[in-house]
């Protein structure tokens, strides 16, 4: 039996104008009352977070930002800190995206740090994990998943996953239009179920949600979501309209409701 309803989270990465965010926010917002029980969040770039979340006050749209240092403030020039992401109205925070792990230099125990500094401010982290193309073609997919999720989620207690949202994200389906087919996608989330499912018991794992994030568009999302450990999307480059944003929580939410 499915526990969660979907989750839809959008990645604008380094995308939007202050202008075009609030178009795309407005128009998310408006459709959100329809969606329900879909949980959606927004995740612009910093300089828009301000701005969406006031435009989401007051609605069921949740915004999230892309990143966050670990330490509180300080000397680190050109990083957000999770207080800052707070005041701007944050409730999550993607940590460990693939593009911050490839260009960017982030570690297993940096995100650590980082997960850590999001519970400690009250931020729901978004935690992903995702293999390589040459990981997979070696079969060596399931490996890199459970090395990211021991060290990623090294000393996390049953209280803290309930606050932590993961995503598998296959590095070769970011942005290049290639989806993992639902099957490929699912034993990878069994595998995190399992995994999470031995190391805090249920009904701790079977509540955590497991979002899918690779080239997710409204053609695929109903497939996606049909299998059993699919709890929701990471998108990124369907997020950035809003009709296609909204038209992948209403395909996850048919899925859901035939249930
Ligand atoms: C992402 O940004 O996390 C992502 C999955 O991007 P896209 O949907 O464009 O592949």
């Amino acid at each position: 039996m499915r526990r969660n309803p979907p989750f839809i989270a959008g990645n604008w990465k380094m995308h939007a104008t202050l202008a075009e965010a609030r178009t795309l926010i407005s128009e998310i917002v408006k459709a959100a009352p329809g969606l329900s029980p879909a949980r959606l969040v927004v995740i612009p770039p910093f300089t828009a977070l301000c701005e969406a979340s006031k435009l989401a006050q007051g609605s069921s749209v949740g915004i999230g930002g892309q990143n966050i240092y670990w330490e509180d403030k300080g000397a680190f020039t050109g990083e957000i800190s999770a207080p800052m992401l707070k005041d701007a109205g944050c409730s999550y925070s993607v940590i460990g995206h693939s593009e911050r792990r490839q260009f960017f230099g982030e570690t297993d125990s940096g995100v650590n740090r980082k997960i850590r500094a999001a519970l400690r401010h009250g931020l729901s982290p978004i935690v992903c994990v995702g293999e390589s193309l040459e990981e997979r073609e070696a079969g060596k997919t399931i490996a890199r998943i459970k090395t990211q999720l021991d060290e990623g989620l090294r000393e996390m207690t049953r209280e803290d996953m309930g606050r932590i949202v993961l995503a598998y994200e296959p590095i070769w389906a970011i942005g290049t239009g290639r989806t993992a087919t639902p099957g490929q996608a699912e034993e990878v989330h069994a595998f995190i179920r399992k995994d999470l499912e031995e190391k805090y018991g249920n009904p701790t794992a079977a509540y955590v949600i497991i979002l899918y994030g690779g080239s997710v568009k409204p053609a695929n999302a109903y497939a996606l979501f049909k299998e059993k450990n699919i709890d929701g999307f990471l998108a990124g480059g369907a997020s950035l309209e809003a009709g296609s944003f909204i038209q992948i929580a209403k395909e996850a939410l048919r899925a859901y409701e035939e249930e």
